[in-house]
């Protein structure tokens, strides 16, 4: 990844947060893969936009505003990885990589017909396999 979005970051606080209960700014840095102190300098951005909540020397947790944001983008992005796992087009870590790239153009308010594709293709997954039988033949 390039350098990370503030979407990058609010995903990646939304999984950390779900994993362990909260969010540490090293964890967030490794998850990240840059420095401790660029991951501080995001956090407090993210505080003066009332997106999370921050105290020198005890961390940080989502507001509700965070929240609702952290969890949005975390869904757009399993949206668009179930579908194009779907498509085939890649490994696992192909797939993650290309979702890293796009992910952050689709209004994560938009996502609705995609979801239901995807819906759609798993419980319809003989359907699916014969359009990519016969769309590859
Ligand atoms: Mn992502």
């Amino acid at each position: 990844m390039s350098t990370p979005s503030q979407e990058d970051y609010l995903e990646a606080i939304w999984v950390l947060t779900e994993q362990k209960g909260y969010a540490r700014v090293t964890d967030l840095a490794e998850r990240l893969a840059i420095s401790p102190a660029s991951a501080s300098k995001m956090v407090r951005r993210l505080h003066e936009a009332g997106l999370l909540t921050y105290e020198r020397y005890r961390g940080f947790a989502f507001t509700p505003e965070g929240q609702k944001q952290g969890r949005l983008l975390y869904a757009r992005h399993q949206i668009l990885e179930r579908f194009l796992t779907h498509l085939a087009i890649g490994s696992a870590s192909d797939v993650h990589r290309i979702v890293e790239g796009i992910e952050h153009h689709f209004d994560v308010l938009r996502l609705d017909q995609i979801e239901r594709l995807v819906t759609y293709i798993d419980s319809h997954p003989h359907w699916w396999r014969q359009f990519l039988d016969d769309s590859t033949a």
